[in-house]
C-alpha cells in the first residue's frame, strides 16, 4: 500500500497544536523542529546522531547542492536521502532565498533569478520550473515553492510586487511540480509585516492549493515583536487542516511563541551553528563555554540533559577543546543543542496534549535567565 503525504491535529490548546503528518519515509511528529543540512550533512553530526537526539525531518538546501556536488550528481547515486544515509523525510527550501542574499550577483526577472555560484563564479539560472526538477532529482519529500523574498529594508510598494511576483511563482511551482504521490509541495506565503498582504498572499495560495503553507519573509531582521506581531494572525489566514511552517526560526523562545501562535515547523542553523561557536542552549538559557570560569568546572553543562555531552563531559573538557579548537568541540556541543532542541519540541507537544501548554509556557519563561548561566 502506498503510503501517501497526511496531516492530521491530535490536539489543540489555544492557538497552539500538536498532531503528526505522514510520509512515505516515516511521521513527522509536530510541532517539529528540522535540522539543517546545507551541504548534505548536519554539520558535525553523524545522522545517526541526528536522529539519536528526536529529529523526524531534515533540512536541505537547493541552492548549495545545484552548486556541490549538483542534483544530477545526486540522482545519479541514488537521491539525496542514500547518498548522505538519511533514510528520514527530507524537506528542501526553494534556493529563493540563499539567491536573494547573493545581492549583487543576481538579476531578477519575471522568468526567475540568474545568479553568479558564490564557490567559482559560475553562470546559474533558478525558476520555478527549474527548482521543482532539482527537488525532484534530490528526491525530496517535502518540496517548497520557488519564491522571492525582498531584502530589507523595502517600500510597502516593493514587497507588494515582490509578493505578487510569488504568487505568478507559485501557480508556475505547482504546474512543474505536478502529480507525486507520496511528495508534498508547500506554498510560501509572503507581504512582509502588512496584513492586507498576508491575507491576499494566503488566498492565492488557497486558491492554487498545496499540502502545506509557510510562513515566509520574517526572520529576516525585522525583531521577534514585528515577527509575533505577524504571527498573531498569519497563521490563522492559512487552512486549519495544513501544516504550518514558519522558515528559519529560530532561538528557543522564538519557536516557543511561533507554537503557541499555531505554527507546526521551524528551522533554523542557529542551534548547530552556535555548537560550532562555543554557546550551548539550556533550559535556563545560553552558556557561553569559553569563558574562563568553566576551565576548572567538574560539573555537566546541564546536569538535567542527558544527551552525550552532558552525561560524559564536564564543562572544563568542554571549555578546553572549544579553546583547543579541537573538532569534538563543535561534535559535543551540536549534539547538545539539537538534542536540547528536540527535547524542547516533545515538551511542547506533550503540554499542548494535556492541555497545559499555557502552564508550561510560564514554567518555560520563568527558568530562563540572560547571560552566560551559572551550572545548577
Ligand atoms: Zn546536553
Amino acid at each position: 500500500m502506498t503510503v501517501n503525504f497526511s496531516f492530521q491535529v491530535a490536539a489543540t490548546d489555544g492557538r497552539a497544536r500538536t498532531g503528526a503528518i505522514t510520509t512515505p519515509r516515516g511521521e513527522i511528529r509536530t510541532p517539529a523542529f528540522m535540522p539543517v543540512g546545507t551541504a548534505a550533512t548536519v554539520k558535525a553530526m553523524m545522522p545517526e546522531s541526528v536522529a539519536a537526539t528526536g529529529a523526524d525531518v531534515l533540512l536541505g538546501n537547493t541552492y548549495h547542492l545545484m552548486l556541490r556536488p549538483t542534483a544530477e550528481r545526486i540522482a545519479a547515486l541514488g537521491g539525496l536521502h542514500e547518498f548522505m544515509n538519511w533514510q528520514k523525510p527530507i524537506l528542501t527550501d526553494s534556493g529563493g532565498f540563499q539567491v536573494m542574499s547573493l545581492a549583487e550577483l543576481r538579476k531578477l526577472t519575471e522568468e526567475g533569478v540568474a545568479f553568479r555560484s558564490h564557490i567559482d563564479g559560475s553562470k546559474h539560472m533558478l525558476t520555478p520550473e527549474r527548482s521543482m526538477e532539482i527537488q525532484a532529482l534530490l528526491g525530496s519529500d517535502i518540496v517548497m515553492c520557488f519564491d522571492e523574498c525582498p531584502a530589507l529594508p523595502a517600500t510597502d510598494k516593493a514587497v507588494e510586487q515582490s509578493m505578487e511576483l510569488s504568487m505568478r511563482w507559485a501557480r508556475r511551482s505547482k504546474d512543474a511540480f505536478g502529480d507525486r504521490p507520496g511528495h508534498a509541495l508547500f506554498g510560501i506565503q509572503q507581504g512582509g509585516v502588512t496584513r492586507e498582504l498576508r491575507a491576499a498572499s494566503a488566498d492565492k495560495l488557497k486558491e492554487i492549493g498545496f499540502h502545506g503553507y509557510a510562513i515566509g519573509g520574517l526572520a529576516v531582521g525585522e525583531g521577534q515583536e514585528a515577527m509575533f506581531g505577524v504571527l498573531d494572525y498569519a497563521p490563522d489566514m492559512l487552512p486549519v487542516d495544513k501544516p504550518r511552517y514558519l522558515m528559519g526560526v529560530g532561538k528557543p523562545d522564538d519557536i516557543v511563541g511561533a507554537v503557541a501562535r499555531g505554527v507546526d515547523m521551524m528551522d533554523c542553523v542557529l542551534p548547530s551553528r552556535s555548537g560550532r561557536t562555543g554557546q550551548a542552549w539550556t533550559r535556563r538559557g545560553q552558556v557561553n563555554i569559553k569563558n574562563a570560569r568553566h576551565a576548572d568546572d567538574p560539573r555537566p553543562l546541564d546536569a538535567d540533559c542527558t544527551c552525550p555531552a552532558c552525561r560524559n563531559y564536564s564543562r572544563a573538557y568542554l571549555h578546553h577543546v572549544f579553546r583547543a579548537q579541537e573538532m569534538i568541540s563543535g561534535m559535543l556541543l551540536t549534539w547538545h543543542n539539537l538534542h536540547y532542541y528536540q527535547e524542547l519540541m516533545a515538551d511542547m507537544r506533550r503540554a499542548i496534549a494535556g492541555g497545559g501548554f499555557d502552564a508550561w509556557q510560564a514554567v518555560f519563561h520563568a527558568q530562563r535567565q540572560d547571560g552566560d548561566i551559572e551550572p545548577l
